[in-house]
């Protein structure tokens, strides 16, 4: 048999059939004979009925059967929208946003009106707003404000297959709120849930037992079939199943394990293409995240650039979660006669969006997860092997159109014996404090007997308690306190809120908040193009003079930028992403070096940009004044702004050792400072830091220096002064620390050896 696969070796399992195409239309009358076209539309009146004859239904479907984009619809079409919106919840933002881009157009409506989307940071809907997608995380957030989501005439819970944290949680919740019918079913549901009653919430809801809902519409889809779980949790809810249109789909196995999985895939991607014919379907690459789709997307331009103008024209179009919307339509444009289209995805393309024309699926197998030791309540994200449902999942989506194949790019015998049948859910593999703060705040107390689904390690719920308490969050008896209340407010992780709420304390809730956006935009604002490494290095250092550690010079940065009325220039001539505002960057590009805008990741521009940062600080800037925290400026004295970052990063503080390494206080382990962070040479004796990455080493991530005495001021319960007490004599240290700011590394280790030697 001719193989396309000479570099890499596979194995055939099935033989693939030919395929059937369908013509060409004029737009808006197009995307309605595409409506009709897709599996769920022979099933709409039965569907609509059987939503009408039952409260909860849990609907199981093929991806791109039509699910998320049609069911919402239909519910509008029979009148739904009438009593409420409808809302439609995603994991992901990406596909939150594209969704509703996509039905806007069908239903020829202004993204935003009709039909509208509501992510993190960012609200795209309106008064007129009948169908709502948004993130699992946003709807739980709405939880907070309307316990009985008035507002909704319908909830879709989508992509309950993935399990996440969120969508677990909203399963209790709404499980809860439908299952409460009269005012003795309520007492029932309080009295089980709310055992220490807040007599606030008390009041709030005996007053709105009208408003509880009986006729809430609940409807849970999945792109799996194993549904009977979801039913038996709803109370033996029918299961309505859409059966999917597969063409047979060819797996491929590699003979031996591949060592370097990404240039196997993209070896893979280019022996099709050069091999197969173009208009023959395009390719789908499952990459674990952003910097390797960067990385494969990169190494593609290069090698192609090489094949001579014979071969047709390959089209890169990456996604993954951060991607702007701008460049996310570009994945759905159809591939123009003549070229093929490699699309590198992270997990998203595994079921939240439907690519269409694919035909070729390259599997590496593997994928970026979550994972969280209840010991040391670290959470790291770490590159895992993928489930078998995920691989098969994988591997259909090459099968949507026509007859598909895929290649794994492991072994059949890793395929069978190596991987788990089905992915952990998050809520067993995630720490769970902010979970714990938005159930506390929803008046939930008992956490232990909540109905959740798999109910997650009673360990980490500990361990989550225990921070909210450290934080201050939750009082002696678990119980929400004043500053908890505050806190929940935030759409953040529980430390950062923390810091936000005591800066009302450190008088210096203006920076804060800007440090808080600039956290929360991500460490990779700066860019280092390949030639300019130099400049753009120079250029990140002028904001670390003085080594103020790097949450003041994020501060700095955003001030500066600010002073200059938000000015693109200045961010080009320091090196920083800003948020590019045409979407043809060709016009900049005259203003500014070609090669460097090129050379930068034009995605990763325009997200973790400037232009966010500012977005969200607006937006926290209007929750401060919700928690009634008077917006104070106190940029002269550094002091202040540590201690509020300080009050909530406390727990996360390190001690330098001998060695230049670091030692975090609490659970004591090896650590060290970020190459990019400013104070990688200074080294100070304590640093507090944001978060740890686990690469070549344990990193810590936006470090910034700190008075150990501070600990204990701040977080006495948590500190005491033997903590913090230095073991090895001051002098020794003094001379330490400052020979590693004299010499290098290597020296410095060589004296400081001969220092514990004398000592
Ligand atoms: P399901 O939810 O069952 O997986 P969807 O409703 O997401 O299916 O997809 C149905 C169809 O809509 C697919 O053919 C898909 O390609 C198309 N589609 C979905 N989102 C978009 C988009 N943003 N742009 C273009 N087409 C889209
Ligand atoms: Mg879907």
């Amino acid at each position: 048999k001719a193989s396309v696969m000479d570099g890499v070796n596979f194995e055939d399992e099935v033989p693939a059939e030919s395929l059937d195409k369908s013509m060409e239309k004029s737009a808006f009358e197009k995307l309605q004979e595409d409506r009709k076209t897709l599996p769920i539309y022979a099933y709409r009146d039965e569907l609509l009925q059987a939503v009408d004859n039952h409260q909860v239904l849990v609907i199981v479907g093929e991806t791109g059967s039509g699910k998320t984009t049609q069911i919402p619809q239909y519910l509008h079409e029979a009148g739904y929208t009438k009593r409420g919106k409808i809302g439609c919840t995603q994991p992901r933002r990406v596909a939150a946003m594209s969704v509703a881009a996509r039905v806007s157009q069908e239903m020829g409506v202004k993204l935003g009106h009709e039909v509208g989307y509501s992510i993190r940071f960012e609200d795209c809907t309106s008064e007129k707003t009948l169908l709502k997608y948004m993130t699992d995380g946003m709807l739980l957030r709405e939880f907070l404000g309307e316990p009985d989501l008035a507002g909704y005439s319908v909830v879709m819970v989508d992509e309950a297959h993935e399990r996440t944290l969120s969508t677990d949680i909203l399963f209790g919740l709404v499980k809860a709120t439908r299952s409460v019918q009269s005012a003795w079913d309520l007492k029932v549901w309080t009295a089980s849930l709310f055992v220490d009653m807040d007599p606030y919430w008390l009041i709030l809801t005996s007053q709105d037992i009208a408003r509880f809902r009986p006729d809430l519409k609940l409807l849970i889809s999945s792109a799996t079939l194993d549904a009977e779980k979801f039913s038996d949790y709803f109370d033996s809810a029918p299961i309505f199943k859409i059966p999917g249109r597969r063409f047979p789909v060819e797996v491929h196995y590699t003979k031996a394990p591949e060592a370097d999985y990404l240039d196997a895939a993209i070896v893979t991607a280019l022996q099709i293409h050069v091999t197969q014919q173009p208009g023959d379907g395009d390719i789908l690459i499952f990459f674990t995240g952003q910097e390797e789709i960067e990385t494969a997307e990169e190494i593609l331009k290069h090698r192609t650039r090489g094949l001579g103008t014979k071969i047709p024209e390959l089209i890169i179009c990456p996604i993954y979660a951060n991607l702007p919307t701008e460049l996310q339509a570009k994945i759905f444009e159809p591939t123009p006669e003549g070229a093929r289209k490699v699309v590198l995805a992270t997990n998203i393309a595994e079921t939240s969006l439907t690519i269409d024309g694919i035909k070729y699926v390259i599997d590496p197998g593997f994928c970026k997860m979550k994972s969280y030791n209840p010991r040391t309540g670290m959470e790291s994200l770490l590159v895992t092997p993928i489930s078998k449902a995920s691989a098969n999942q994988r591997a259909g989506r090459s099968g949507r159109t026509g007859p598909g194949k895929c290649f794994r790019l492991y072994t059949a015998y890793n395929y069978y014996s190596d991987l788990d049948d089905n992915t952990v859910p998050e809520i067993q593999r995630t720490n769970l404090a902010n979970v714990v703060l938005t159930l506390k705040s929803l008046g939930i107390h008992d956490l232990l007997n909540f109905d959740f689904m798999d109910p997650p390690p009673a360990e980490a719920l500990l361990k989550a308690l225990e921070l909210l308490f450290a934080l201050g969050a939750l009082n002696k008896l678990g119980e929400l306190t004043k500053v908890g209340r505050r806190m929940a407010e935030f759409p953040l992780d529980p430390m950062l809120s923390k810091m936000i709420v005591a800066s009302e304390k450190y008088q210096c809730s203006d920076e804060i908040i800007s440090i808080a956006a600039m956290l929360s935009v991500g460490s990779s604002i700066f860019y280092r193009p390949k030639d300019k490494q130099v400049h753009a290095d120079t250029a990140r250092m002028n904001f670390h003079t003085g080594n103020v550690g790097d949450h003041t010079a994020l501060l700095k940065i955003y001030s500066s930028w600010k002073e200059t009325n938000y000015s693109t220039q200045w961010c080009y001539e320091n090196y920083i992403q800003v948020r590019l505002v045409s979407p043809y960057p060709v016009l900049l590009l005259l203003f500014i070096d070609a090669r460097m805008i090129v050379q930068s990741s034009l995605e990763g521009a325009l997200v973790r940009s400037m232009k966010r940062a500012r977005d969200i600080r607006d937006q926290l800037e209007g929750l401060l004044e919700r928690v009634e925290i008077e917006l104070m400026s106190n940029s002269n004295d550094l002091e202040p702004i540590k201690k509020a970052i300080t009050a909530g990063f406390f727990p996360h503080s390190a001690r330098m050792q001998k060695n230049g390494s670091y030692r975090t206080v609490k659970h004591p382990q090896t650590v060290y400072i970020h190459p990019t962070s400013g104070l990688a040479q200074v080294l100070p004796r304590w640093v507090i830091y944001h978060e740890l990455v686990l690469t070549t080493k344990e990193y810590m991530r936006q470090v910034t220096e700190l008075k150990p005495e501070w600990l204990v001021e701040i977080a006495p319960h948590y500190y005491q002064m033997k903590d913090v007490e230095d073991r090895v004599s001051h002098l020794c240290n003094l001379v330490v620390s400052m020979l590693l700011r004299l010499l290098d590394q290597r020296k410095c280790l060589a004296v400081q050896d001969a220092c514990l030697r004398i000592e």
